[in-house]
């Protein structure tokens, strides 16, 4: 499968039919009622993926910010949902899709099996269970949808993923919580803010310019777990001397 920008946090999704890493990129998702029409049929596992593929959706859940974004088995984009801190304590509004939901992992061990749909959910239980509707989606762990275990909103895609579209908030946890470069361009000049871990439990934060020349513009050395995203995101970093906060709708992820 080809590459797919999170339209969320701007990062690239690549997923390429197979099960890698350590953290399940694709994930699989179908309603009850098809499920109930597959628990009919004697096709084994391997099989309904290819004989129903009408009946899947896909969901690729971006490693940076947990966006899923939805396609259709002709791999149409059908909808994005990132997560939310808070969850809703208010039920979902009716009607919802419901169903049963695997990660890659799980679904690549059931359909190495040669057992049915109706024998799936004694021999795989660990499956969770999802409901979506048109603005939001719940991730359940069990059927009975009593232990909601994440909430998501549904958004609408931006022409170009900045700063701005995702809200300086969710920038930030990005950079908290991210444990990887993060590159962002600027007026056409490409920065990445590197995150280092030095002796002492402490991290080193570097923003530098350029990819290739790493002009150093700014640098600050934390302890472990304190928030240096405001300092970073209100220093001057750019040429026309302003800061990732007064840039927001200009900076692109
Ligand atoms: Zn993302």
């Amino acid at each position: 499968m080809a590459v797919l920008g999170c339209g969320f946090c701007g990062y690239q999704i690549r997923y390429h039919g197979e099960p890698e890493g350590t953290e399940p990129v694709e994930h699989i998702f179908t309603t009850i009622n098809n499920w109930r029409g597959l628990e009919k049929s004697t096709l084994t596992a391997d099989w309904l993926e290819n004989e129903h593929e009408e009946f899947f959706t896909y969901a690729l859940r971006c490693k940076r910010c947990g966006t899923f974004t939805f396609l259709n088995y002709l791999l149409d984009n059908i909808g994005a949902y990132t997560p939310v801190e808070n969850f809703s304590a208010a039920p979902m509004q009716e009607p919802f899709d419901f169903g049963p939901f695997w990660d890659d992992f799980q679904w690549f061990d059931i359909t190495e099996t040669d057992i049915t749909a109706a024998e799936v959910f004694t021999k795989f239980p660990g499956n969770r269970w999802l409901a979506k509707n048109e603005t939001e989606m719940r991730l359940y762990g069990d059927a009975a949808r009593t232990k909601c275990i994440a909430q998501f909103v549904r958004f609408r895609r931006p022409a170009k993923v900045t700063v701005a579209t995702m809200t300086l908030d969710a920038f930030k946890k990005i950079l908290r919580e991210y444990n990887d470069e993060i590159d962002f361009s600027y007026k056409k000049t490409c920065y990445e803010v590197i995150k280092e871990q030095i002796d002492g439990g402490k991290i080193k934060i570097i923003v530098n310019e350029d990819f290739d020349l790493h002009i150093l513009k700014y640098s600050a050395t934390v302890d472990a777990g304190a928030d240096f995203t405001d300092d970073l995101c209100n220093a001057k970093i750019f040429p026309d001397g302003k800061s990732i906060a007064e840039a927001q709708a200009e900076i692109e992820l």
